[in-house]
């Protein structure tokens, strides 16, 4: 079952290091979920709604065949996976998963995916 995470309040957050663009910046208070103790991810790099690679794949559609089959296999998985979890995920978190899911199902390289995840 996937958690529906409860923030615990302002005053019981704890101090740990946190990263930043892949450094490691200093001590910062974090906001855990009470339910499953996952912290909250504070990470600059916000998550992206899951429809948002939908899209992307119905674009790498264009360039590579996916069947609706495949596509719905690696929708499926992506939400198996948390991949709409905004509590846990960042951006970068979401995007390594997409690229693993994608490679699972279709025979493709990181260097299409990365293309069509950049910002246009
Ligand atoms: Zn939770």
């Amino acid at each position: 079952m996937r958690c529906n995470h409860k923030s615990c309040g302002d005053k019981e957050r704890v101090w740990l290091p946190y990263e930043y663009m892949g450094r490691e910046r200093g001590l910062k208070p974090h906001l855990f979920c009470k339910d499953c103790g996952l912290l909250k991810n504070e990470s600059s790099e916000k998550p992206r709604r899951i429809g948002y690679y939908i899209n992307v794949i119905a674009e790498i559609g264009r360039e590579i065949k996916i069947t609706k089959v495949q596509t719905r296999l690696i929708c499926k998985e992506l939400e198996r996976q948390g991949i709409d979890d905004n509590y846990g995920m960042d951006k970068h978190m979401q995007e390594n998963l997409f690229t693993d899911v994608l490679k699972h199902y279709v025979n493709i390289s990181d260097e299409v995916i990365c293309r069509h995840l950049k910002p246009k």
